[in-house]
């Protein structure tokens, strides 16, 4: 495929340009058009092979939670969605992160945001202490998922994802493929595309 052909905005075809993406990475040829058909996806990649514009880039149109076990990631994987879609409608992010205080964090939440990107920690202590409640989420990604059971992030993605409408498309990305994910995955997906390069 080519980033022409996936039927994006044209303001987005011009941030790929303008941020120096000419050919989709190998990830992106195989996470892109299984994304925009909406099914869960497991996929394996590591950084660098383009995964976060493989999960930001068919999350366009509809809502999206991404949830990474660190702050520094979330911060970079914020940057990456307001390069790609910078001039898009509606596509306001917010950044849910431990670290930084709260109080900007939720008020930004409680304005029309398009994505959250977040940490499991933090996002929980919002869900937990205040009246936000995460509606009309169409897409969830876990990011580094392996990164995620290391840190013992398990409960807390469960109990997140509980919190959210069952009618959503969920991505787990992860470099490898330990034995918690197929467990993760058999209980949080539905006829989920394995996708490895
Ligand atoms: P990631 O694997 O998501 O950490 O991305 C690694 C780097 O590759 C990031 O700096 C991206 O901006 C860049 N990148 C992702 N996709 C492409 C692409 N199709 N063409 C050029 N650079 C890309």
């Amino acid at each position: 495929i080519e980033f022409e052909h996936c039927g994006f905005p044209a303001t987005l075809n011009s941030n790929l340009k303008n941020s120096g993406y000419e050919v989709p990475t190998p990830i992106q040829m195989q996470m892109i058009p299984v994304g925009l058909l909406g099914r869960d996806i497991v996929a394996s990649a590591d950084t660098g092979s383009g995964k976060t514009a493989a999960f930001l880039l068919p999350t366009e149109t509809p809502s999206a939670l991404i949830l990474a076990p660190t702050r520094e990631l979330a911060i970079q994987i914020e940057r990456q969605a307001k390069e790609l879609m910078a001039g898009l409608p509606n596509m306001r992010t917010v950044l849910l992160v431990g670290g930084l205080p709260l109080p900007p964090q939720l008020h930004r939440l409680k304005q029309r945001v398009k994505v959250i990107i977040a940490t499991p920690g933090r996002l929980l202590e919002i869900l937990r202490q205040s009246s936000v409640q995460l509606h009309g989420i169409k897409t969830v990604v876990v990011d580094e998922v392996d990164t995620m059971l290391k840190m013992g992030f398990q409960q807390q993605v469960l109990d997140i994802l509980e919190d959210i409408s069952h009618n959503h498309q969920t991505i787990l990305v992860s470099a490898t493929i330990p034995v918690g994910i197929e467990h993760l995955a058999n209980q949080l997906l539905h006829n989920f595309v394995r996708i490895t390069i």
